[in-house]
């Protein structure tokens, strides 16, 4: 096959001739055309995905359990991912937190910039702080209440509401496990046919990739950029140094935690790692959306990882809601930026709060774009630092969104081969024309 029909090139295609849509476009005055005429299709890619996620993970989960057959595996599975994503995350933090005190962009920002900065961003300031705001004024316990959904069918009615999904996936398979196994049967081949028939419907998606990708690339140029370029181009050479410290801790997480993590855990060569998940964080990079990319990662890493449904169907879902390395990550860079930038010292305690706060807020955040930064709030607010601080960063905030998200995913993909092989349930590969990997 020749090197750009394959999937991930014509991706990188689509990526790049979008970028390059969306700067003529700015420079031109074409901005309302790409509005009105190529934002939809990137719209309607990122549904489509949004579409079958819900259906996707209660299919692959509930065939996953049944075929697990009993409780204890799946307790000793479920302890096993969260416990790797808490340690991930947490060094995630430490990595940031290190990066961010060498590098010390906040003490490069000049003065005027961030008097301007600070001035133009008050009211999305106000906004986010709501929303955090919002978050803050729940019960501890709210998140454990939160997953046991009172409907099955609001449950499934909001992508947001993954967790919910998960928990009514497990305990449909658990119940099905316990009627005799004929009865049973009946039900788990509704599923499983629905899980097939849902990785073909990702398949044709992903056919639309390329299209939808240089639709969402055009539309972040432009929402960047507005009718200004040479302002946004100025923005970004202000927070440039912010900017790179977030992407040195990112590009080093990757390199050091993935990479052992995967070498521990897989005889595969790292960079066939890397080339089996390309679709799936070149998907996060462009939609900056961990859940609307969830399809293509489990397809990923099913079929191009070997790992076997009955861990993938869980682990992933889970870690495209709680696990966000990426985020929390960018989270202790930006908060210490931000107290640099006003002139704060953080002392050790206040970088302890950190790590323990930003674990808990990139756990909080949602797998959509512009989450994290709403989260961001609750780790200034417990380190003391003023949250209108944020006006200081939102504007590269989609850039760095995009490289977190897909830091995000490549974390919950390197975890997922951890877990099935301590499980032993990392099996064959099976590549079809679409997605191989070479
Ligand atoms: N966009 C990120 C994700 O979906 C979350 C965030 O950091 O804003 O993984």
């Amino acid at each position: 096959m020749k090197w750009y029909k394959k999937l991930h090139w014509q991706i990188i295609i689509g990526l790049i001739l979008g970028l390059i849509w969306g700067l003529i476009s700015s420079a031109v005055g074409l901005n309302q055309f790409t509005s009105d005429f190529i934002r939809p299709f990137g719209t309607i890619f990122v549904d489509l995905l949004k579409l079958i996620a819900i259906p996707l993970v209660l299919a692959s989960l509930v065939v996953g359990v049944s075929n697990l057959n009993d409780m204890a595996k799946l307790s000793r599975m479920g302890g096993k991912t969260i416990g790797i994503y808490m340690i991930t995350t947490t060094l995630a933090i430490v990595i940031g937190l290190t990066i961010v005190n060498v590098m010390q962009p906040g003490k490069a920002l000049p003065e005027e910039t961030r008097m301007s900065l600070m001035e133009s961003y008050t009211e999305v300031v106000d906004d986010r702080d709501q929303a955090a705001q919002q978050v803050l004024d729940r019960s501890p316990l709210q998140f454990l209440v939160d997953i046991v959904p009172e409907n099955f069918f609001e449950a499934a009615s909001d992508n947001a509401n993954m967790l919910q999904v998960v928990f009514i996936a497990i305990i449909l398979g658990l119940g099905i496990i316990n009627i005799p196994v004929q009865k049973g049967r009946a039900l788990i081949n509704v599923f499983e046919a629905l899980n097939d028939v849902i990785i073909k419907i990702v398949d044709l998606i992903m056919k639309m990739a390329p299209y939808g990708v240089f639709a969402l690339m055009a539309v972040v140029i432009i929402d960047l950029a507005g009718d200004d370029l040479s302002q946004a181009l100025n923005l970004l050479r202000a927070l440039g140094w912010y900017c790179l410290a977030v992407a040195i801790g990112l590009l080093l997480h990757v390199l050091i935690v993935y990479s052992s993590l995967f070498k521990i855990f897989s005889k595969m060569k790292l960079r066939d790692f890397f080339k089996a998940i390309q679709p799936a964080v070149l998907l996060g990079f462009s939609t900056s959306s961990s859940a609307a990319t969830l399809p293509v990662t489990m397809e990923r890493v099913e079929k191009n990882l070997g790992v076997e449904e009955e861990v993938s169907s869980f682990v992933l879902p889970v870690g495209a809601t709680i696990n966000m390395d990426g985020t929390s990550l960018y989270q202790a860079v930006a908060a210490v930026f931000i107290a640099q930038a006003l002139g704060m010292d953080l002392t050790i305690a206040q970088q302890l709060t950190i790590v323990l706060t930003a674990t808990l807020a990139s756990i909080g955040a949602a797998g959509v774009p512009g989450a994290g930064i709403i989260m961001l709030v609750i780790v200034l607010q417990a380190i003391q630092v003023p949250v209108e601080g944020i006006a200081l960063i939102l504007g590269v905030d989609r850039i760095l969104d995009m490289l977190r998200t897909a830091v995000n995913i490549t974390g919950d993909a390197a975890v997922s081969v951890a877990v099935a092989h301590t499980e032993g349930k990392l099996g064959k590969l099976h590549f079809d024309d679409e997605s191989d990997i070479n």
